[in-house]
């Protein structure tokens, strides 16, 4: 038998990909699935982006490219930094990876030694334990509850920080709840920050534009520009673009660092797909009426599905800031008895439950280190946001 690294032993596959892959082979076995699973958007990519890429593609765009990506797509990630986000850096502070999700990975490897210690707000993208894990470090997940809005307290990143702290992570607007840090949030955790010289801060900032006030979301940036030389800022054109396919991401953070991460990177993946990286160059440098198109409809499924949800006896949902995701407290189904004689014990038989008897799939609480939660994605159509939605309330009705 093949021996299997501890590194990969001690992690586990993406949890919201195994639900979707049991989702789909119920689907096969001829039930009727609602999947409200994927957090990735439901649109085509805009024309002008797909154009940009054949006629790159075309031109010959298809050898290697600089490492830490072609100097026209780091001089539009720089633009685009300044323009929404009114912060500066150099295109030597900027580099391009396969997707956000590889270079958050990339920045852990070559950051962390091993039983260095990364605060992760719970509940959480589920990959940043894991990732954490895979790097031989300690996440330390900070339970958030609903009544702080999910969101990090001052008091908790005080006492989570210890002298093996190396990152702590923020993602905002965040997947799964949404919520989103304001300026003033932001500076109560940079005053923390500020007694804490080694804490080094990712800001995962790859739902900023879905972002239901209107608006780009604020960054820790411009609430403490004081951080600037420990932070690193992450961000792609996966959910604003509608281009998850493409597998384009990119940090920007002080050079020390980026070249850290070109020197890994260098080692490893080598440079992002030259094609996709003339269509980021495209998105970011082009007509951006596809933002706010796609997040008037986010907010639209966003107001009536959560409206259903708080309909729904026993579920409850605040209303997200951003991303597109809801976060569904389902504590009042904790205890009840199914029509098979069930006892709903935790979110996890919840979701089970779900799916078993009306198809709809969702991702329980559990997976984003907080319960009795599911997670439900409004990146679907709204038909099939209402059918998930009357089937939802019809299991629930079935319980005593
Ligand atoms: N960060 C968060 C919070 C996400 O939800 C996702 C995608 O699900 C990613 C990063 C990954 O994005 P990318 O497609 O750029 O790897």
């Amino acid at each position: 038998s093949i021996h299997v690294a501890e590194r990969v032993r001690r992690i586990k596959p993406s949890p919201s990909s195994s639900a979707a892959d049991r989702a789909n082979q119920l689907k096969r076995e001829g039930r009727s699935i609602v999947s409200l699973v994927v957090g990735e958007p439901d649109f085509d990519t805009p024309a002008h982006i797909r154009e940009a890429a054949a006629k790159a593609m075309n031109a010959g765009a298809t050898r290697y490219t600089a490492l830490p990506g072609t100097v026209e797509l780091r001089q539009a990630i720089a633009a685009k930094l300044k323009r929404e986000n009114g912060l500066d850096y150099d295109i030597t502070e900027i580099i391009v990876g396969n997707g956000a999700k590889s270079v958050i990975y990339t920045a852990l490897a070559a950051t962390l030694e091993p039983g260095d210690e990364v605060i992760v707000p719970a509940p959480y993208w589920v990959s940043y334990p894991d990732m954490v894990l895979a790097c031989d470090g300690t996440p330390v997940a900070v339970a958030c509850t609903e009544d702080e809005g999910f969101k990090l307290t001052a008091q908790k990143l005080e006492s989570a920080i210890t002298p093996k702290t190396r990152w702590l992570i923020l993602n905002s607007p965040s997947n799964p709840t949404g919520a989103t840090y304001s300026i003033e949030a932001y500076k109560a955790l940079a005053a923390v920050l500020a007694r804490h010289p080694h804490v080094l801060v990712m800001t995962d900032d790859i739902y900023e534009h879905i972002r239901f006030e209107g608006g780009t979301a604020p960054h820790l940036l411009n609430a403490a520009p004081e951080l600037r030389e420990r932070t690193l800022a992450v961000n792609g054109v996966s959910k604003t673009y509608a281009m998850t396919g493409f597998r384009i991401g990119w940090a920007a953070g002080p050079r020390e660092l980026i070249r850290a991460l070109d020197t890994l990177t260098s080692q490893s993946a080598g440079n992002s797909c030259s094609v996709s990286q003339a269509a980021a160059a495209a998105a970011l440098n082009g007509d951006q009426s596809f933002v706010a198109e796609s997040l008037a409809t986010y907010r639209e499924r966003r107001d009536a599905i959560a409206a259903g949800i708080n309909a729904i006896p026993g579920l409850s949902c605040r209303l997200p800031e951003g991303a597109f995701y809801l976060f569904v407290n389902c504590a009042g189904l904790i205890g009840k008895r199914t029509p098979d004689g069930k006892v709903l014990a935790t979110d996890n038989d919840v979701v089970l439950y779900l799916l078993e008897r009306v198809g709809v799939a969702v991702v329980a609480g559990t997976a984003y280190g907080l319960s009795p939660y599911f997670r439900l994605s409004i990146a679907t159509s709204i038909e099939i946001l209402n059918d998930g939605l009357a089937r939802i309330a019809k299991a629930v009705g079935d319980l005593a």
